[in-house]
């Protein structure tokens, strides 16, 4: 924040709280009878100036057809660049339209990718599967807390390294700045997908990311209605993916969706701060509980990368999901789910409900998880709003239903 005096209409003189409330909301000069919000704009088509041959037809602020942008895109872009301190921000349907749109333009046929082996499903699949097979890409994936195996495995063609933050499901935290020093001294480009950490929890561009991709669908949205995505990043980076990946290929957000977000995120700091601390107190309960057999959570001082993670997020939190597992098979884990009546079984993370989800030790990407992954499975446990005494019964409740003391 600068010294300057505060000024809804610029984002830079804004505290975080105040940026989560007026980000975005500042566009055009407000006059008597406007609207203090920005309105949801359900059209498809804009009126063209007299001459349509001047326009840019990717450029990020005119407005023409939906699939070029729209005033709620706009909106939410001005929003989301303002609080990952990045120069511009592209908003697609979803975090997997953002990760695809991302690899889709900066990396081509004949290239290479560094891929951290702890990553979302979808993240994987592209990289195992699809990318390679359709385009020729190579990838290879190491572990990302391992410094030397990512500069081992980075080749003349390399273009990308790919890493998340905290990852799904593992909660294994990158060393951001280290990867980006990394990449940056061997002309690589860093994405990070920072989903787990949004800010101000955390801002990967400060620390030398050159693109941060969100599934705005999780906390940036927070209330489980809307699904979105997003990249941010340097200008000249952004661009080439808002001409090619959005224009060119579709993949645009709903007005409606880009709306609701907006207003979801206006809440973020205050909803981050009380996930964060049910998450740590909760994080602590089940680790204390012999019941249970391990707890991944970067805040606890188990876990293996701690350290990495209190200096990245600098003591405003450790986020709010956490994996664990109970002593036993996978039917114990589904009976624990089964038993439980405030936390909802459901996939996505980052709502105002607690989401856990079940998953077994099986599948191709197990082999990379840590060993109480690979033993027991996990329950991947994204603490919400609710009140953490209700959310603690609910676990002891459950516990000893499924394992009587
Ligand atoms: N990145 C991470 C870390 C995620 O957890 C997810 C979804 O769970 C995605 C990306 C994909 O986002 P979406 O479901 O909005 O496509």
């Amino acid at each position: 924040m600068s010294t300057a005096r505060p000024d809804r209409r610029d984002p830079q003189t804004l505290g975080e709280a105040s940026l989560s409330v007026h980000g975005g909301n500042a566009i055009g000069p407000a006059g008597e009878g406007d609207p203090i919000r920005v309105p949801i704009t359900m059209a498809n088509s804009y009126h063209l100036p007299p001459d349509p041959a001047t326009l840019d037809w990717s450029s990020p602020e005119h407005v023409i057809y939906t699939r070029n942008t729209g005033l709620n895109q706009i909106a939410l872009q001005h929003k989301l660049a303002a609080l990952e301190h990045g120069e511009d921000a592209l908003v697609l349907a979803s975090g997997v339209a953002a990760l695809h749109a991302v690899f889709f333009t900066h990396v081509s046929a004949g290239d290479h990718v560094v891929v951290s082996d702890a990553t979302y499903e979808a993240t994987y699949k592209l990289w195992t599967t699809l990318l390679p097979r359709k385009y020729g890409i190579e990838a290879t994936f190491v572990d990302i807390t391992d410094l030397d195996a990512v500069a081992a495995a980075i080749r003349p063609n390399t273009r990308l390294i790919a890493a998340e933050v905290i990852a799904n499901p593992t909660t294994e935290v990158a060393d951001v700045p280290a990867l980006a020093e990394l990449a940056h001294r061997r002309g690589v480009l860093l994405m990070v997908d920072s989903t787990f950490t949004p800010p101000p929890l955390y801002r990967p561009l400060d620390d030398g990311a050159d693109l941060v991709v969100h599934s705005l669908t999780k906390y940036i949205n927070g209330h489980g209605d809307a699904m979105g995505g997003a990249v941010i990043g340097r200008a000249d980076l952004v661009a080439p993916i808002r001409a090619e990946a959005m224009v060119d290929v579709g993949g645009v957000i709903s007005p409606f969706n880009a709306w609701l977000i907006q207003r979801g995120s206006v809440t973020l700091p205050l909803r981050l701060d009380r996930h964060q601390a049910s998450a740590a107190r909760l994080a602590e309960f089940l680790e204390a509980d012999p019941r249970v057999a391990y707890v991944a959570y970067p805040g606890l001082a188990s876990h293996p990368q701690h350290d990495v993670a209190a200096r990245l997020l600098g003591g405003r939190g450790f986020g709010g999901i956490m994996a664990f597992a109970l002593d036993g098979d996978p039917d114990l884990q589904n009976r624990f789910v089964a038993e439980l009546r405030v936390i909802t079984s459901a996939v996505s993370v980052g709502h105002d409900e607690s989401l856990i989800v079940h998953v077994g030790t099986s599948g191709p990407r197990v082999a990379a998880y840590p060993e109480g992954f690979r033993k027991y499975g996990h329950l991947r446990f994204s603490v919400g709003l609710e009140d953490v005494e209700d959310l603690q019964a609910d676990l002891t409740a459950a516990l000893d239903a499924v394992l009587p003391r």
